[in-house]
């Protein structure tokens, strides 16, 4: 059980930022989120696309922005390297559970036995926890050789590594994926042959990504496969081939070694919705001067929350985070000083990011 003063469930670019404020006011936090990499839709959805509504930075992608925020957050998500991952950043885990302790905190039960007792929760779940679409064909689930995400960049080799990878979809994330593997620097990293599978000979994606493609299929790098899979062929928890169904009404056997299903995320609620707090239209409503929920102690903040006038704006979730900070922070040192200090001035807030600056 990690005991701490605050939990971020979420971390996408609102949760990232929440981190952040919370640390400025001295509360330790930890975050949780189900995908394996942080940022939220700017990564699962548009990590490549432009964002121009960021105050003081006409533009930035997706990822640029999630770096950025994890950089910025980085005082208060403390690694053993320079490249590991934070130690309070917990990645691919589904929060579930919710128990609101006697003291006012709560302990938080996540799946893969991570739990944490904490004073404050933040949730900062977006539209939901991600979940990547899949082919559901019997067997798949359980077959070790099936996967929904890039591998991590540190973690080496890829399982793909020198074996014939199949690529499943058709959209950005189809495409980016068969981009980035197929033209991986490291060249003992790449697939001996990759193979994309769509059912027709059309993408939808990205302009750029479907030219890039289109040069790889032409280059002989990438093979296309046009077709619905049908049928996968799964032996001892290894999916050995999948029976594709062919334009011409015929069925192939293409064997692989290991599947890349990139159909792309859908959001799921799920259990959150059961918290006791109050909802509307399946968002949290927040009290606008602290975006505490019904429950005290519990805050929503981004995507997740409604109130009159919510706009569903990276900008909105960053000033939701900050107010919410400011009130977990009195609410969980209440015989504390609560002055406002200037990042720029205030040599508090310079320790505690770690600088020297005066
Ligand atoms: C295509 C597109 C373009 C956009 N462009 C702009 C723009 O130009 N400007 C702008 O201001 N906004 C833009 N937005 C909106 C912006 O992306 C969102 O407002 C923002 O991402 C909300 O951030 P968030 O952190 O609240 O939620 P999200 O980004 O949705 O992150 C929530 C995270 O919580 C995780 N999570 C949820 N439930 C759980 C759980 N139970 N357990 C574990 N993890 C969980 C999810 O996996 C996710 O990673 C755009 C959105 C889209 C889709």
């Amino acid at each position: 059980m990690i005991q701490t003063d605050a939990l971020v469930i979420g971390a996408g670019p609102v949760g990232l930022f929440q981190v952040f404020q919370l640390g400025l006011l001295g509360l330790k936090a930890e975050i949780i989120d189900v995908l394996p990499q942080a940022g939220g839709q700017c990564i699962a959805l548009y990590p490549d696309k432009p964002i121009y509504d960021i105050p003081g930075v006409p533009l930035c992608t997706g990822r640029e922005l999630t770096q950025q925020l994890l950089t910025q957050a980085m005082p208060f998500m403390p690694a053993d390297a320079p490249s590991a991952k934070p130690r309070n950043l917990h990645l691919g885990h589904m929060v579930s559970e919710l128990q609101p302790q006697a003291d006012g905190g709560f302990v938080i039960h996540a799946d893969k036995g991570l739990q944490v007792n904490a004073r404050a929760v933040f949730i900062a779940a977006g539209a939901g926890a991600f979940v990547p679409r899949t082919l559901n064909l019997p067997g798949l689930a359980q077959a070790s050789n099936v996967h929904h995400f890039l591998h991590e960049a540190d973690e080496a080799p890829a399982p793909w590594a020198a074996q014939h990878l199949v690529i499943h979809g058709g959209g950005d994330e189809a495409l980016s994926a068969a981009i980035s593997i197929a033209q991986h620097p490291d060249l003992t990293q790449r697939p001996a042959r990759i193979s994309l599978l769509h059912r027709r000979d059309q993408f939808q994606a990205d302009e750029a990504l479907d030219a890039q493609v289109r040069e790889l299929i032409a280059t002989g790098q990438i093979d296309l496969i046009v077709g619905m899979p049908s049928e996968a062929t799964v032996e001892q928890g290894h999916v050995k081939a999948l029976q594709i169904l062919g334009a011409d009404s015929q069925t192939r056997s293409v064997p692989l070694d290991h599947l890349l299903i990139r159909l792309g995320m859908s959001p799921k609620l799920g259990p959150l919705s059961n918290w006791g707090m109050a909802l509307e239209r399946k968002q949290v409503a927040v009290n606008t001067a602290s975006f505490e929920s019904s429950i005290p102690g519990l805050y929503a903040v981004g995507d997740i929350n409604t109130y009159p006038g919510k706009k569903r704006l990276l900008l909105c979730g960053f000033h939701e985070a900050t107010l919410a900070a400011h009130h977990a922070a009195a609410a969980v040192h209440p015989d504390a000083p609560q002055h406002l200090l200037y990042t720029t001035t205030s040599p508090l807030l310079h320790e505690r990011l770690g600088m020297a600056r005066k």
